[in-house]
């Protein structure tokens, strides 16, 4: 078996934390993995339909992550599929596609997801790589938080059909107080790809969690807006989840309201996912009235859960191997 690919985890920087440790060695970074490790992979309906590969690890910690189990493996000592040889994944998402039960839902790519797949670039490229010496036709989406560096973003756009990309927050001091990480390479790869490489966008996705990221819409819209107003611009209802598991959900007239401010900054293709159920009526004042709201609610719901720090930055953080969010388990999961 060829692992030669792996080689670059010796000294890793495939993401913008740049942690330099020797992941092959028993040194690990923020992500806290070794070699790419597959948690799991299905046939899945989601736009876009595909076979989804979920990859362990995570090189954020989202207060709000909704697969917390595997973004922190192993310290989850959640139980993963583990290492898989690439040629053997190609082969068994290639034929999932095929399948009876693939044709039915429209799966017509390998869709990369975690956790992150940053962490596991060397492994998606040579899953691709191998897909694609059996059938050079086959799609591949990536869906990232947009933290690689510019070197692993131009790797990324080598390898993808579609592009699936979160943003979770405009302002730095919200993004860093939900994630854990800065904001700006997050909206420096989001510029990269909107201006140089539109097509491979599927959409922009941004989760709407009540008094935290709902002053955030209206400036993540512009921000795309102003690059070009028709790309598209997908917002997600939260759902109350790991250390945001007692927060209360985005209800209907909250997502409402996004939609509204999205379109206000001129963006034409704005869509709704996960809608909730939940009609909700609007409260008398808005949860959040001005932005510093949102970084200090995560903030300090992030310091009840255990992370002492006032300016979360988790690649500089004497607490990352230890880390009391990634030791967090829920109590409840949806
Ligand atoms: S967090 Fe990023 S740079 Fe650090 S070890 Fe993980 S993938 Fe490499
Ligand atoms: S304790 Fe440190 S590593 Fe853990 S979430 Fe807080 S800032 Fe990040």
């Amino acid at each position: 078996m060829r692992l030669d690919y792996l080689r670059e985890l010796e000294h890793c920087n495939l993401c913008e934390w740049r942690c330099g440790v020797n992941r092959l060695d028993g040194e690990r970074g923020v992500c806290g993995i070794g070699i790419p490790e597959v948690a799991a992979a299905m046939l899945h309906p989601a736009p876009p339909a595909s076979y989804t590969i979920f990859l362990a690890g995570c090189n954020f910690r989202c207060l709000n992550c909704q697969n917390w189990e595997i973004a922190h493996y192993p310290d989850t000592h959640e139980t993963v599929r583990g290492f898989v040889d690439p040629g053997s994944m190609a082969e068994e998402a290639l034929a999932a596609i095929r399948s009876l039960r693939g044709r039915l839902i429209g799966a017509d790519r390998i869709f990369f997801s975690g956790g992150s797949p940053d962490p596991s670039l060397p492994f998606v490229e040579e899953v691709v790589r191998e897909a694609r010496r059996r059938d050079s036709g086959v799609k591949v989406n990536y869906d990232t938080n947009g933290f690689a560096t510019e070197a692993s973003l131009a790797r990324v756009l080598a390898i993808s059909t579609s592009i699936t990309y979160d943003i979770k927050a405009y302002h730095d001091d919200v993004h860093r107080a939900l994630t854990g990480a800065p904001v700006a390479p997050v909206l420096r790869n989001a510029a990269e790809i909107a201006r140089n490489a539109p097509e491979k966008l599927w959409e922009f996705r941004f989760l709407v969690i009540p008094g935290i990221t709902v002053n955030e819409v209206a400036p993540v819209a512009a921000f795309i807006a102003d690059i070009d107003d028709e790309l598209p611009f997908n917002l997600l209802a939260f759902r109350p989840n790991f250390v945001l598991e007692r927060h209360p959900p985005a209800i209907q007239y909250l997502m409402e309201e996004a939609v509204r401010e999205a379109r206000s900054t001129g963006l034409v293709d704005v869509r709704v996912h996960g809608y909730p159920a939940v009609a909700g009526e609007r409260p008398k004042e808005r949860a959040s009235p001005v932005r510093e709201r949102g970084g200090e609610l995560a903030r300090s719901i992030a310091k009840r859960a255990g992370c002492p720090a006032d300016f979360r930055d988790c690649g500089s953080c004497g607490l990352r191997q230890s880390c009391p969010i990634k030791r967090y388990r829920a109590r409840r999961s949806v």
